[in-house]
């Protein structure tokens, strides 16, 4: 078997290569393909640590596994390591045998931004300038980022409900070259383009903070009880989705369908936009809103494109097993 450690990831793994991987796992999905398996996640009654499994299969790319991880919330204080902390196991779907070990933590950041850039890739406007952000803690940056490659955007405009990480969003922006804007949320009027990725419980964006013709993606929601938009506004949106299953229990579709103001029939997959069954996006005055939830087909996906470019640079760590 291989291993591809955490401390290798950074030089290995591209945006293009997770951008690649996702799409062709959403894709797959899509047409049936490939399938997640249900996720488990448990509170384990030590470290006020969550620990779950999120794994799949994907047919058409042969990539079966598990990603084993959570969240250790005192990590940081107690013992200087991250709070996210997760490992990909891949397995040979014709043999059963493992065949990799890698590390997950930037996996998983690159995998969640690369899921939005596939959004904005298939359901944003062409001629998209500004891009808003709402949120900017670790994932915002990631996302953003990513973001930017998609579109010839010429500002970043961002809302934090804590102001001094706004710097966070800014140093990207700066990065690329791009000006930012901090706006209160009646100015994210002004995006093309809305990213959403924080931890909130309750809707930060309202339905009538987005101009007709905006794509944007959510992707903080995923688990339930967690919140970011009015629910209202995904009965203006055509609604997109990673994982219908998981966008109508623990993704931001889940308050718009207990309320009964959208069904389960209301939303689609994104894959199926890629693969040219579903139209997308038909007009721009449209809002399109995805609801990225993160399955672990992603997790897979992006580990299996590591494994392969750690082979080919001989990085993996060969191990008989
Ligand atoms: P982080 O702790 O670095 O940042 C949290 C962000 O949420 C900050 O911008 C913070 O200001 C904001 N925030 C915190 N509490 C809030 C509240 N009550 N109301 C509004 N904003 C609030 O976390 P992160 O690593 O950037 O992750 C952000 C979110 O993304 C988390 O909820 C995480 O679970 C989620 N996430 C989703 C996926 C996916 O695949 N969909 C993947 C990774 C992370």
């Amino acid at each position: 078997m291989y291993i591809v450690p955490e401390r290798a990831i950074a030089d290995l793994m591209t945006r293009k290569a997770a951008f690649d991987a996702v799409e062709q796992v959403f894709a797959a999905m899509a047409a049936g393909d490939a399938y997640n398996f249900p996720v488990v996640r448990e509170a384990i009654g030590h470290e006020d640590a969550l620990y779950g499994f999120k794994g799949g299969f994907d047919r058409a790319g042969l990539t079966l596994g598990l990603k084993a991880g959570g969240y250790w919330p005192n990590n940081l204080e107690k013992r200087g390591l991250i709070n996210h902390q997760s490992t990909v196991f891949l397995f040979d779907p014709d043999t059963g045998k493992v065949r990799a070990m890698v590390g997950g933590n930037l996996l998983t950041a690159l995998r969640t931004a690369a899921a939005s850039s596939v959004s904005i890739k298939h359901l944003a406007r062409e001629d998209a300038k500004v891009i808003g952000m709402i949120g900017a803690g670790h994932q915002a940056k990631f996302q953003l980022r990513a973001a930017l490659e998609q579109r010839e955007f010429d500002k970043v405009i961002g809302w934090n409900l804590h102001p001094d990480m706004l710097p966070n969003l800014e140093e990207v922006a700066t990065e690329a070259g791009l000006p930012f804007e901090a706006v209160e949320l009646d100015g994210l009027k002004e995006a093309d383009v809305i990213i959403s990725i924080t931890s909130s419980f309750d809707a930060i964006l309202k339905a009538d903070q987005v101009s007709p013709g905006t794509h944007i993606a959510c992707m903080g929601t995923d688990t339930k009880g967690k919140q970011e938009v009015d629910p209202e506004l995904l009965v203006r949106a055509d609604v997109f989705t990673d994982e219908v299953a998981q966008s109508i229990s623990i993704g931001e579709a889940q308050h718009a369908v207990a309320q009964g103001l959208i069904a389960e029939a209301d939303v689609a997959q994104l894959g199926a936009v890629i693969n040219g069954a579903h139209p997308g996006r038909t007009s721009a005055e449209q809002i399109t809103l995805f609801d990225g939830t993160g399955v672990g087909l992603q997790d897979l996906a992006v580990a299996s494109s590591v494994v392969e470019l750690a082979i080919k640079q001989g990085i993996a760590i060969e191990v008989d097993f």
